[in-house]
């Protein structure tokens, strides 16, 4: 009895979660992206070692030491591995997290959102659309206009100066 109720709430709990993941990408997407596709000796083989570890092991870089998390000049934040236009210099704000951070991306397509649950806390990890590297995650303490902060890698980032 106790173990079939214990399948029920399971069952219940692996629903929800999975409408929960719908929902989030279902509204962020809206432009469709060619994707690209490599195994992950091709990415090895490509990306420098802690570029790989940021964007294919979902590390995270150490606050204030990313190339970016200061920069203030105008231009386009681009994907460090595939050249997807990600983020604005627009849209980039001082969070005082010692990540780059920024209100909104260039386009909603261009990033994909997805729930992350390692590290023992439910956050909502970003993605590139193009090539599905791990760029950062989304926070609902971000300045206006949309109240969103996107918490990204320097080490995610190519810069294109204006
Ligand atoms: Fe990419």
């Amino acid at each position: 009895m106790v173990k079939k109720r214990l399948l029920i709430v399971l069952t219940f709990a692996f629903i929800v979660s999975c409408s929960k993941t719908e929902k989030a990408i279902g509204t962020e997407k809206e432009v469709t992206m060619d994707k690209i596709s490599k195994t992950e000796e091709e990415w090895k083989g490509e990306l420098p070692a802690d570029v790989y570890y940021i964007m294919r092991e979902k590390g995270t870089e150490r606050p204030f030491t990313g190339k970016y998390y200061k920069n203030k000049e105008k231009g386009i934040y681009v994907c460090a591995a595939c050249g997807n236009e990600l983020f604005s210099s627009d849209a980039k704000f001082e969070s005082g997290t010692g990540w780059p951070s920024f209100y909104e991306a260039i386009e909603k397509g261009k990033i994909e959102i997805k729930p992350d649950s390692t590290g023992g806390m439910i956050r909502m990890e970003v993605l590139c659309a193009r090539c599905g590297g791990h760029l950062g995650h989304v926070f609902d303490d971000g300045p206006p206009p949309t109240g969103k902060r996107f918490c990204i890698n320097s080490k995610a980032l190519d810069f294109k100066k204006e």
